[in-house]
C-alpha cells in the first residue's frame, strides 16, 4: 500500500487511476465472472468517485489507509460489488435459542419437505386439476386429506397464515353480527397483529366479556343476544396471566354455545400436533384435543410449533368449513402450490410422532436433550478457543435457558447450554455486531455485558460458520 505523503491536490488528483486501468486488474477480470458487468462498474466508478471527493476536500492525509494504488481500489471495488450482488433474503446462524423465531423466519423446513418441494415445483403438478376425472379441480384436497386424517376433524382448508384463518372464518360466520371473547383473550401477537383489530376488519363486532384476569361461563351467557354468531377463545399464545385467574374451559364455552345453536371458534395460534409437556413444556392443547373439546372450528399457524411452511389451517366441521371455502376471500388468502407441497410433507411426518420428533426441525429443536447441547456447546468453545488471537477472548460454556418463541408456549424456558463470550478488547455490543456482519450473519444476544451464543438452534455446519466469523474478527487489526 502506497502512502500519499503530503503531495498536494493536484497531485494526487494526477495519481488517482481511471476507471479504466481498474477494469484491466485481474481481480475484476476474476469479479466479473461471478458479478454482473453492470455492478462491477459502477462500483469502480463509486469507488474512484469516493476518492476523488476525499482528496478534494483535504481529507486524504487523516486515513491512515489511503491509498491511491490501482490494485488496492480494484479490490475496494470488487467488495463493494459482492456487497451490491448480495441476495437480500439469506441464510443466517440463528445462537438465539429462540425456536420459533418469527423475525429469523420461524421454521426450518425437514428435508422431507424441502425434497417435496423441489419436485413438486419442478414439474407441471395437478394443483388445480382432478387427475381421476380428467377435468379441473381443487387446491385445497391437497393437504386436507392428511389433516383430516391426522386431527380426525371432519374438513380442513388451508389460507396464506393464521391471520388469515382467523380473518375467513369471522367474516364467513359472523359478518355484521357479535362475535364474543373473553377480556383476557383480546392479544397482541408480534408484528402489531391484533385480535380485535383482524375482527372488526373481517366485519365481526366484538363483544368482549369478564375482566383481564377472571372470566365465567356466566359472562359469555349473559352476552349472549339475537345478534350473537359465536362464542370464541383464543389461545394467549405469547404470554400469560397468572395469579388470580380464571378461563371458561373450551368444553363449557363450546356446550353453552351449542345449547344456544351458536357456534364456538377456537383459534390456537401455535396449535401442536403432538404434546410437547415431556419435554419440560407446558401442555399446550392440541389442535385434536380442541376438536374432541367440542370447537367447531379451529385455526393454527403452520410455521410454529407444526414445524412446517407459513401457512393458517382452518379444521372443522363440514358444513362450516364448506361455507369459509365458498366465501370470495378465500380466493384473496389462497395458498400457493409451494406452501401445499411443503405442509403436505410435513403433515406425513406427523402419521408416525416418533417420526415427527426426529424429522421436523422445531421439534427435534426442543426435543435435543441436555446432555447433547452441553456436548455442541464445549464444541464450539473449543473450536472459538482454538482461533489464532483467542487469547483476547474469554470462552466459556454455561447453562442458560432457551425460548420456544413465535408466540407459543410463555412462561416456560427450556433448560440449555451457552457459549458466553467476553473479550478484553471488544463490548459485548461490538461483539455482536462484528457477528452479525459476518459473511454468513451471526444472531447471538447480549446478557449482563457477555455476547451469548445458545446451541439449542445452531444447525450442522453452524458452529464451523461462527468459528470463522471469530477469526475473521481476531484477524482484522482494525477492529
Ligand atoms: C401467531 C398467532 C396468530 C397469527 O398467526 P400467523 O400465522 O402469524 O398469521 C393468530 N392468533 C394467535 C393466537 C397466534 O398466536
Amino acid at each position: 500500500m502506497e502512502s500519499t505523503g503530503r503531495a498536494g491536490k493536484q497531485d494526487l488528483l494526477r495519481q488517482l487511476p481511471s476507471v479504466d486501468e481498474i477494469l484491466k486488474q485481474p481481480s475484476i477480470a476474476e469479479a466479473l465472472e461471478r458479478i454482473p458487468r453492470k455492478l462491477v462498474l459502477e462500483s469502480i466508478r463509486e469507488t474512484v468517485d469516493a476518492r476523488r471527493r476525499r482528496i478534494l476536500a483535504d481529507q486524504a492525509g487523516e486515513e491512515e489507509s489511503f491509498s491511491l494504488d490501482v490494485r488496492w481500489l480494484a479490490s475496494e471495488a470488487v467488495r463493494l460489488a459482492e456487497k451490491k450482488n448480495e441476495f437480500t433474503l439469506r441464510p443466517v446462524v440463528n445462537a438465539t435459542g429462540i425456536v420459533v423465531h418469527t423475525n429469523l423466519g420461524r421454521s426450518l423446513l425437514a428435508s422431507e419437505a424441502l425434497d417435496r418441494l423441489q419436485e413438486v415445483c419442478r414439474a407441471y403438478n395437478n394443483l388445480e386439476y382432478d387427475l381421476a376425472a380428467g377435468r379441473r379441480g381443487s387446491r385445497y384436497v391437497h393437504a386436507e386429506a392428511v389433516l383430516r386424517e391426522i386431527t380426525g376433524a371432519e374438513a380442513a382448508l388451508v389460507v396464506n397464515n393464521n391471520a388469515a384463518a382467523v380473518f375467513l372464518v369471522l367474516n364467513t360466520l359472523a359478518q355484521g353480527r357479535e362475535v364474543i371473547v373473553s377480556r383476557g383473550q383480546l392479544v397482541e401477537i408480534g408484528g402489531s397483529f391484533r385480535i380485535p383489530d383482524v375482527m372488526a376488519a373481517s366485519g365481526a363486532v366484538l363483544r368482549e366479556v369478564g375482566c383481564t384476569n377472571r372470566t365465567h361461563l356466566r359472562d359469555y351467557e349473559q352476552a349472549i343476544t339475537e345478534q350473537t354468531a359465536l362464542l370464541m377463545k383464543v389461545h394467549c399464545s405469547n404470554y400469560r396471566v397468572i395469579g388470580f385467574t380464571a378461563e371458561v374451559p373450551l368444553e363449557d364455552m363450546a356446550r353453552l354455545a351449542h345449547s344456544r345453536g351458536l357456534l364456538a371458534v377456537e383459534d390456537l395460534g401455535s396449535g401442536s400436533l403432538v404434546d410437547v409437556s415431556p419435554f419440560g413444556l407446558p401442555e399446550e392443547p392440541t389442535a385434536q384435543q380442541a376438536l374432541k373439546a367440542g370447537a367447531d372450528v379451529v385455526t393454527f399457524s403452520g410455521d410454529k410449533l407444526l414445524g412446517g411452511p407459513q401457512a393458517g389451517i382452518i379444521l372443522g366441521r363440514r358444513d362450516v368449513i364448506d361455507r369459509c371455502k365458498k366465501n370470495p376471500l378465500t380466493r384473496a388468502l389462497r395458498v400457493d402450490k409451494m406452501t401445499l407441497a411443503a405442509l403436505e410433507a410435513t403433515l406425513r411426518l406427523y402419521r408416525d410422532e416418533r417420526r415427527a420428533f426426529a424429522a421436523v426441525p422445531t421439534l427435534q429443536m426442543i426435543a435435543t436433550p441436555l446432555e447433547t447441547l452441553r456436548e455442541r456447546a464445549e464444541e464450539l468453545a473449543r473450536l472459538i478457543r482454538t482461533c489464532p488471537g483467542a487469547q483476547r477472548l474469554s470462552v466459556q460454556v454455561e447453562r442458560n435457558v432457551s425460548q420456544v418463541g413465535g408466540g407459543s408456549l410463555p412462561e416456560r424456558d427450556l433448560p440449555t447450554y451457552v457459549v458466553s463470550v467476553r473479550s478484553d478488547r471488544w463490548s459485548a455490543a461490538r461483539l455482536e455486531q462484528a457477528l452479525r456482519h459476518h459473511t454468513v450473519p451471526v444472531i447471538g444476544r447480549i446478557e449482563s455485558d457477555r455476547y451469548l451464543l445458545d446451541v439449542r438452534t445452531l444447525q450442522p455446519g453452524d458452529t464451523r460458520i461462527i468459528a470463522e466469523a471469530f477469526q475473521a474478527l481476531l484477524a482484522d487489526t482494525k477492529s
